[in-house]
């Protein structure tokens, strides 16, 4: 029996091992070499926690995969999915359904202007393979142009629209895919000092992609509203109104991708609603539901929507708005509102992971920059401050990563599950993170830090 109580010690070593031995037999893991890993046999969670058989338990600072933004087994959730189990636990996609409608609706209505039509899918690549086919279907061009510093899901165009060097194994160069450097003053492309100049030259950049490939070749221009696995770098200000006008002129429609990125994490139902700019199409996942059934989906403007209002859309799978995964999303929506979870992530943002992450960066030489919002944040470790020589190269291995294994080893040790990618830990805690849980990672970290200064 696993236990629900965070908080009680839990042992079962043996079980822990059975679970693992027929884990090494049998599973294939994804992203990893199989041979080299040695997953944690996992025995439960709750809220920010999760524990193992062995009588460890982890403050959760990756909320999964920056999906479970109402923590774990939250239970006004997991009933509702119990309730719809009970009720019709599948129908297919071409049917009205209760969850799936009431989903649809509580979506549309958060989702920024007239971003009201819901294209229901399992998770985010595949909301944003759908985003890209609707470009192209409504405008009749071929190319897409995606950001360098990108992270857009690991199917076919998806894993080539990613700039992330984590696409090229798999990168098959598809056609029409062209990449251009988006704004990130810290790491400049454009060697600018001040964000007002790394949004002029941004914008500019962009401008000269789109002159030279033929701006009537264009279906779309698709963003990270916040870039997040590449790094969580909010945009300077001006930088997505300008791609917006800059989508008007040439009529090629602007796709913001906010699978990580929305439903709360950066303190706004959506990270756009920072920006004041809206898409023609926004992919959204992860929190749509706290990732507690596989759900994604786009949400589609009038204009695009009316391109197939007499023309057949060609798009869906057998899943697609599953009425389990639908139905955990009209409760998390629910809890959302209730427990005011989206302004308290802006709050504790504001509060404590902000100002705690910035007092860690002043004590600690490792830390290059701190960015963030919300429960949205990321530091940047290097080995000098002064040259920003990241901590380890950009997609290190084996020994090249050991110094951002030593630090993830020592959070562990501290009892904080961190997120690390390349030369960042990120602090993507569950956006109803309480402050004490807050508090105790930060402290988990402070002491990881430690490690890192070790390599500076
Ligand atoms: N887009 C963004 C911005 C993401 O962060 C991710 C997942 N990390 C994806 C797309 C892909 O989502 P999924 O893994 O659900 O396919």
């Amino acid at each position: 029996m696993t236990p629900h109580a965070p908080h009680a010690p839990y042992a079962d070593p043996a079980a822990g091992a059975a679970v693992k031995a027929a884990d090494r037999a049998h599973v294939f893991h994804s992203w990893s070499a199989q041979g080299l890993i040695d997953p944690l046999a996992v025995a439960g969670a709750e809220g920010s926690y999760f524990w193992d058989y062995d009588g460890n338990r982890y403050l959760d600072f990756t909320s999964g995969l920056v999906y479970t933004n109402i923590g774990y087994q939250h239970p006004t959730v997991i009933a509702a999915i119990q309730e719809q189990a009970g009720k019709l636990a599948t129908f297919a996609p071409a049917f009205a359904i209760e969850s799936r409608s009431e989903a649809a609706r509580l979506i549309a209505e958060r989702t920024p202007g007239d971003l009201d039509k819901i294209f229901f899918t399992n998770g985010g690549a595949e909301a944003v393979e759908n985003a890209i086919r609707m470009a192209r279907l409504h405008t009749g061009r071929p190319k897409v142009l995606s950001a360098y510093r990108s992270y857009h899901g690991a199917t076919s165009t998806a894993i080539n629209l990613t700039g992330d060097p984590r696409r090229w194994p798999s990168d098959n160069g598809s056609a029409g895919v062209v990449r251009f450097w988006a704004p990130f003053l810290y790491r400049s492309p454009f060697y600018a000092q001040t964000e007002a100049e790394e949004c002029a030259r941004a914008l500019q950049h962009l401008e000269d992609t789109i002159a030279f490939e033929g701006p009537s070749s264009i279906a779309a221009i698709i963003l990270e509203t916040v870039p997040g696995t590449a790094g969580i770098m909010t945009p300077p200000p001006g930088y997505l109104a300008g791609v917006r006008e800059i989508c008007d002129r040439y009529g090629i429609v602007f796709v913001l991708d906010e699978v990580m990125a929305g439903f709360g994490r950066t303190g706004a139902w959506f990270a756009a609603d920072h920006f004041d700019v809206v898409p023609d199409l926004l992919t959204f996942a992860k929190g749509v539901n706290s990732g507690y059934v596989p759900l994604g989906g786009v949400a589609i403007s009038a204009e695009i929507a009316a391109t197939f209002e007499t023309r057949p859309y060609p798009g869906g799978l057998t899943y697609s708005g599953h009425p389990l995964a639908c139905a955990a999303a009209v409760a998390t929506i629910g809890v959302m509102e209730d427990e005011k979870v989206v302004e308290h992530a802006a709050r504790i943002g504001e509060t404590v992971l902000g100002p705690g992450l910035r007092e860690l960066a002043e004590r600690h030489p490792s830390v290059g920059e701190v960015r963030g919002l919300g429960a949205f944040w990321a530091l940047e470790l290097v080995r000098d401050r002064e040259t920003r020589e990241p901590l380890v190269p950009y997609n290190a291995s084996g020994e090249a990563a050991a110094p951002m294994a030593a630090f993830g080893a020592a959070a562990k040790k501290q009892g904080l599950w961190p997120f690390i990618n390349m030369n960042r830990t990120h602090a993507v805690p569950a956006c109803n993170v309480s402050e004490a849980e807050a508090k105790e990672g930060l402290a988990a970290l402070d002491v990881a830090l430690s490690v890192a200064d070790t390599y500076t």
